[in-house]
C-alpha cells in the first residue's frame, strides 16, 4: 500500500476524530477499523461538554439526542442532577467515520492484526500492510496492552435492551451490589446498564451478577463488558501515541469517556507537530500533564461520588477507597503564576498561566488575550471594567464586567502575585 503520514488503528470516537483533525492539519491519514461485537444497540450518555466540543470542532453528532434530565437515586447525591444526551453509539461512530472519509482520510474496513512502531507498519488481519510515518493506537479497551498499568477495582457492565425505558430522562440508581443506568433514544429504543463486581464464568455468572443488582432474570440479548478505570499510557510513546480508551479508560459512571476520547484526539495534531519539530520533551510533558492528570482527577471524582451512594457493602467500600485519599481538586488558595504547555495556533508552546481558586489547572487567556501580560499591565490596580477596557479592546460592557468578576473570583488583586509578575518565563516554576 502507498505510504501515508499517519496510520490509525481503530475507528471509535477517538480514532475517527484524531483522523479528521490530522487530515485538517494537512497530513495523509489512513485509518483501519473493524466493527465491535454487540455495538449495534449500544446507548450511552454524552455530557453537554461533549456536545459543545463536537460543535466547536465541527465534528458530526449523528445519533446524539437532545439533552434530557438525569434523574439520580443515589444516597446523599441530589435527586435530579445534570442533563445528558442519550447517544446511539453505532450511528455516532458511523457519522464520524463518514466525515473522516469526506475530509480525505482513507478509511479501511478491516481488522488490525498488529502495530509495529519500529518498522512503522500497521498489519491488517487479511495480510495487507500500511507503511506510515507514525502509528496511532485507538483500538479502545481492546488495544493490546490496554489492560492498564493502574486499574480500578475490577468491574463489569451488563447491557441489555430495555423494552420499557424511562420516559422524560435517564435514570441512575445505586443499589446494594452495584448501580443501574437506564436510558432511551428518541425512537423508543432503550437500554438498561447494570454495573457490578465481575461474575463467575459463562451465562450463569452473568445471570447471577444481573440478579444481584437488578433483582430480575437476565434479559435476552444482554452482554457484558469490562468497565473499570485503566491507566495505560501515563507517558507518551512518540513512536505510537495512544488516544481514547487505549490510553485511559474511564469509569462509565463519570460520563467522561467520550469527552476524553475527543479531547485526547484534539491533543494529537500539536503533539505530532512537536515530535516532527524535534520537541519530544515538550510533547512528553504536555501529554503527561493532561493524560495522567485526567486519570487521577476522574478516579478521585468517581471515588467521591461512590462515597455518596449510602451503601457500605463490599462493592461500594472498595470504590469509596480507591485510588487514595487525595482530594480530586487540590485547593488553590493563593493565586500564582506557573509555566504551562498550551496549544496556540495548532502548536505546543510554553507560556505563563494564572493558577487561582477558580482556575486550579491554570488559565493563560482571558477573552482571547494572553492573561499574564494583562495582569502585568494592571499591576496592583483593581481589575474594574474601566481598568480592563483599554487592555481588552473591542469588548462589550457585559464582557468586561464578566472578566472583572472572574478576576475578583481569582482573588485579584493580590500583592503576593506581584513578585511572580516580574519574573522571566524561565524562572517561573
Ligand atoms: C459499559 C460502558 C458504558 C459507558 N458509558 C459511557 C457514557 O455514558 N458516557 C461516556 O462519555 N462514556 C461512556 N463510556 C466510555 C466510552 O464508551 C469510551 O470512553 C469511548 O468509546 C472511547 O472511545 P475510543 O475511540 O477510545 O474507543 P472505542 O469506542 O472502544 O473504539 C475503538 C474502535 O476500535 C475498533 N477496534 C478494536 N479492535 C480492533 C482491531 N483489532 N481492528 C480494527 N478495529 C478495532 C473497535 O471496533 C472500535 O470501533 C462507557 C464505557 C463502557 C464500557
Amino acid at each position: 500500500m502507498r505510504f501515508c503520514d499517519v496510520a490509525i488503528a481503530g475507528g471509535g470516537p477517538a480514532g475517527a476524530a484524531a483522523a479528521i483533525l490530522l487530515a485538517r492539519a494537512g497530513l495523509r491519514v489512513r485509518l483501519a477499523t473493524a466493527p465491535q461485537p454487540g455495538g449495534a444497540g449500544r446507548i450511552e450518555g454524552a455530557s453537554p461538554r461533549v456536545a459543545g466540543l463536537l460543535a466547536r470542532l465541527g465534528l458530526a453528532a449523528e445519533g446524539l439526542a437532545p439533552a434530557v434530565p438525569r434523574q439520580v437515586a443515589w444516597g446523599g447525591a441530589p435527586a435530579a442532577q445534570n442533563r445528558e444526551h442519550p447517544i446511539d453509539r453505532a450511528r455516532f461512530d458511523a457519522g464520524l467515520l463518514a466525515q473522516a472519509a469526506d475530509e480525505g482520510v482513507e478509511v479501511i474496513r478491516a481488522a488490525v492484526a498488529r502495530l509495529d512502531p519500529a518498522a512503522r507498519l500497521l498489519s491488517l488481519a487479511d495480510g495487507r500492510e500500511i507503511a506510515a510515518g507514525r502509528l496511532v493506537e485507538a483500538r479502545g479497551r481492546r488495544a493490546p496492552g490496554g489492560t492498564g498499568r493502574r486499574r480500578g477495582p475490577a468491574t463489569v457492565a451488563l447491557l441489555a435492551p430495555d423494552p420499557d425505558p424511562p420516559a422524560g430522562g435517564t435514570r441512575l440508581e445505586a443499589r446494594a451490589a452495584g448501580w443501574i443506568w437506564r436510558a432511551a433514544l428518541p425512537d423508543g429504543r432503550g437500554v438498561t446498564q447494570v454495573v457490578t463486581d465481575p461474575a463467575g464464568p459463562g451465562r450463569a455468572g452473568l445471570a447471577e451478577a444481573w440478579a444481584r443488582v437488578a433483582g430480575t432474570a437476565l434479559p435476552a440479548g444482554a452482554r457484558a463488558t469490562a468497565a473499570e478505570m485503566r491507566l495505560t499510557a501515563p507517558r507518551l510513546d512518540p513512536a505510537c501515541p495512544r488516544v481514547g480508551d487505549a490510553a485511559i479508560a474511564i469509569d462509565p459512571l463519570s460520563g467522561h469517556g467520550l469527552f476524553w476520547a475527543l479531547s485526547s484526539a484534539l491533543m494529537l495534531p500539536p503533539v505530532l507537530a512537536a515530535l516532527e519539530a524535534g520537541q519530544a520533551d515538550l510533547a512528553r510533558r504536555f501529554w503527561a500533564d493532561r493524560a495522567a492528570a485526567t486519570f487521577w482527577r476522574q478516579a478521585r471524582i468517581g471515588r467521591d461520588f461512590h462515597r455518596l451512594s449510602g451503601f457500605a457493602t463490599p462493592f461500594w467500600a472498595a470504590r469509596a477507597a480507591w485510588p487514595d485519599a487525595a482530594p480530586a481538586h487540590p485547593p488553590v488558595t493563593t493565586p500564582a503564576i506557573r509555566r504551562r504547555i498550551l496549544v496556540a495556533a495548532g502548536r505546543l508552546v510554553e507560556a505563563e498561566a494564572l493558577v487561582a481558586p477558580n482556575a486550579p489547572e491554570g488559565a493563560a487567556f482571558l477573552l482571547g488575550r494572553p492573561l499574564v501580560p494583562l495582569l502585568r499591565a494592571l499591576g496592583a490596580r483593581p481589575a474594574t471594567p474601566e481598568a480592563l477596557a483599554p487592555l481588552l479592546p473591542g469588548r462589550t460592557a457585559a464582557e468586561l464586567q464578566a472578566a472583572a468578576r472572574w478576576l475578583a473570583e481569582a482573588g485579584l488583586p493580590d500583592p503576593r502575585l506581584l513578585p511572580d509578575l516580574t519574573r522571566p518565563l524561565e524562572a517561573v516554576p
